[in-house]
């Protein structure tokens, strides 16, 4: 069976009242803060090197976006919830939001606050950072046309010392821009475009 590898933002799809009772669980057994990120656990935060990378490195995290983007920095909470495996993931997400179980994390945006949603697994660092990337952006800007975001969502999922020059991502944007840059149209391809851009699934 085949999961969607990337993950979605599902603010527009989830009512502020389904995002409130999303916060009630009673498996968390850990809680840590670092400034207005708070991380709740299924397993002892600090017994977890990629949990315990994480929270350290968020403030940097946030720092890099807000640089890059000129982002003005707010204070709004944002709660990141881990849970021990796929299978408690799946429990709980189909509480609150049955139709997006099958992602592997999700970030959800309330009035008050932001929350991100993860399972431990490989590379759960890269949903870790591509979710907060999410929730960091709603907090900080009223829109954020889908695209945009999915795009800036992607770029910073990398670890910071690959973003710019080996981003895996990179490749294919290259590829892809090559292809439009020298892309010319012929008589009988009026009206097309080069397939990157045509996204209608054909
Ligand atoms: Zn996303």
């Amino acid at each position: 069976m085949t999961f969607p590898k990337r993950t979605i933002c599902v603010a527009a799809l989830l009512v502020m009242a389904m995002s409130l009772f999303a916060e009630s669980s009673d498996s968390w057994i850990d809680r840590q803060a670092a400034g207005r990120f708070q991380m709740r656990s299924e397993i002892p935060i600090r017994q977890s090197k990629v949990l315990s990378n994480f929270m350290h490195s968020l403030q940097q995290h946030e720092s890099d976006i807000s640089a890059t983007l000129r982002l003005r920095q707010n204070q709004k909470p944002i709660v990141i919830n881990v849970f021990q495996s796929r299978r408690s993931y799946q429990d709980f997400v189909t509480r609150i939001a049955p139709g997006e179980k099958e992602r592997r994390a999700l970030f959800i945006q309330s009035e008050t606050h932001g929350s991100v949603y993860a399972y431990l697994h490989a590379d759960v660092m890269t949903d870790l950072r591509h979710e907060t990337t999410h929730a960091i952006l709603h907090s900080s800007l009223p829109f954020v046309p889908l695209w945009l975001d999915e795009g800036l969502a992607e770029y910073f999922e990398v670890a910071r010392a690959n973003r710019a020059s080996g981003n895996p991502h990179l490749r294919r944007t290259k590829l892809d821009a090559r292809l439009i840059l020298t892309w010319r149209p012929q008589p009988h391809e009026a009206g097309s475009c080069p397939r990157p851009i045509c996204d209608d699934g054909s």
